[in-house]
């Protein structure tokens, strides 16, 4: 599947691509780089929003805790 449209420009793709954190990789294969890329939260917020989210919130909606 390809990637996600997003990800030269996402906040959150930049900043967690290179982390090892267990869950980002996770996520980031599920929607970034896999199936849910179409059910991101961080793209239904810029929908809703007409501005790019905090690049602390995950694809699946909540906020990053490191
Ligand atoms: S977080 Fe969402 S908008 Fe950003 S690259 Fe991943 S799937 Fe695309």
């Amino acid at each position: 599947m390809a990637d996600c449209e997003m990800l030269s420009k996402c906040g959150f793709f930049k900043k967690f691509s290179d982390s090892f954190e267990a869950a980002c990789r996770g996520l980031i294969n599920q929607y970034c780089r896999g199936p849910k890329q179409t059910q991101c939260k961080r793209k239904e917020y810029r929908a809703k929003n007409g501005t790019a989210p905090p690049d602390d919130m995950l694809p699946a909606g909540h906020m990053f805790k490191g």
